[in-house]
């Protein structure tokens, strides 16, 4: 077994242990905790205005009588990116219900700003061409990332070139047109863990960027260790039901107008109702990975402890995903799954269980793939919130006779 470590439950939505002030302190925007931040950011205006659930707006366009307004609205928004005072424009600009979602996100992140993707790659391409527009076309990576964002670096689709490094070649690696540093940790698929607070050491000046889509905000938020970007594929824990696809890149305002700019020119937006379901996921986002992750801490025990399974790699952070290998032929055990969906993605209210050199990171090079620690055997476990006896009767069922 390589490292399975216990399940801290000091590292949880408790950790932040702020109390919330009188009415005065609340409306100044004094800092909350991470679970009441879940609860209520993003919907701070709605009992003022006689709302209880947040509204979902539709329009794609929204009527004005005064076309000189309109022009100096778009005139600001074309010089910094800022979100248009005053009502909305047109869709591909911003959208009131998105931006609910942005807002709650930026604030359970600790960063100034949001700005919500179509999809976690829309999110990474917007990144990458922010910063090619710059003329900083050059990449740092550490492997391994998600298959997808390997596979846009590698292939060099947007016009970048990448460097795979480990995190202590990274200042080597830099160069004077490196335009960004992108690490994932834990990482997809192997839960690898880095120590982010050395990494945006290392990167100098050049922003970096964190995948978070593993850990969610309730058991890191990457901009707290200098990390300048903090990118999830909304898709996962964010919506948390297996029923939205989306993107989001948490950052300072000024990188935010960046994104928002590319973002209305190239139009990879968000739709307002998956801002709307990604809203009321945050709501449940530090019960939910809580809950997932005591359940993942046991299953990660009685794999480790388990003479089918070599290997088991659960993160130092805990978290609700296992990565895990087997004796026998990984092929079997995802047939055999009964209450366990075997399927991709992860960070759904269900368990799922897919064998990521055929699936989802199929498309990195077997090489690659392998030299990341992604081996043939690896199966990588999503824990959703069943009981986790059952969880496991289907797993011991799955696991057979171990060869
Ligand atoms: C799924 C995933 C992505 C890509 O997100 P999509 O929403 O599928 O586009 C990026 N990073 C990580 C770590 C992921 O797991």
């Amino acid at each position: 077994m390589d490292s399975t470590s216990t399940y801290d439950d000091s590292v949880s939505a408790h950790d932040d242990p702020v109390h919330l002030g009188d009415g005065a302190a609340w409306r100044s925007g004094a800092r909350r905790a991470l679970a009441t931040e879940a609860v209520h950011a993003g919907r701070d205006d709605l009992a003022r205005q006689g709302l209880h659930a947040p509204p979902i707006d539709l329009s794609t366009t929204y009527p004005s009588y005064d076309s000189r307004a309109e022009a100096a609205r778009i005139d600001a928004f074309a010089t910094d990116g800022a979100d248009p005072a005053g009502p909305p424009v047109y869709g591909r600009l911003g959208n009131p219900t998105v931006a609910r979602f942005e807002t709650a996100l930026a604030r359970l992140e600790g960063t100034e700003s949001a700005v919500a993707f179509a999809s976690g790659m829309a999110a990474l391409s917007a990144v990458l061409l922010a910063r090619t527009a710059a003329g900083l076309r050059h990449v740092v990576a550490v492997r391994p990332l998600y298959g997808c964002s390997d596979h846009l670096l590698t292939a060099g689709l947007l016009g970048t070139e990448v460097t795979w490094t480990d995190p202590a070649g990274i200042t080597d690696a830099l160069r004077p047109d490196t335009g960004l540093v992108l690490v994932e940790s834990p990482a997809n698929p192997t839960l690898a863990e880095l120590d982010l607070r050395a990494v945006a050491h290392a990167c100098g000046t050049v922003p970096l960027l964190a995948d978070n889509t593993f850990a969610t905000p309730v058991l890191q938020r990457p901009a707290e260790h200098g990390a300048r970007l903090v990118l999830h594929s909304a898709t996962k824990y964010l919506g948390g039901h297996g029923d939205v696809l989306a993107g989001v890149v948490a950052c300072d305002e000024e990188f935010a107008g960046q994104l928002r700019k590319i973002r209305f020119a190239t139009g990879g937006v968000l739709h307002p109702l998956a801002g709307y379901l990604l809203l009321r996921g945050l709501s449940t986002l530090p019960v939910r990975v809580r809950a997932a992750s005591a359940t993942a801490a046991e299953l990660a025990r009685r794999l480790a402890a388990d003479p089918r399974v070599s290997r088991v790699r659960y993160p130092r952070l805990g978290g609700a995903m296992i990565a895990f290998e087997v004796l026998g032929d990984p092929h079997e055990v995802v047939s055999r799954v009964g209450l366990v969906t075997p399927a991709v993605s992860l960070g759904s209210v269900d368990t799922l269980i897919q064998h990521p050199a055929s699936i989802s990171h199929r498309i990195v090079d077997a090489d690659d793939r392998r030299g990341a620690g992604v081996s043939d055997r690896l199966l990588r476990l999503s824990v959703g919130l069943e009981d986790v006896e059952d969880l496991w009767s289907d797993l011991d069922r799955a696991l057979g006779q171990g060869r």
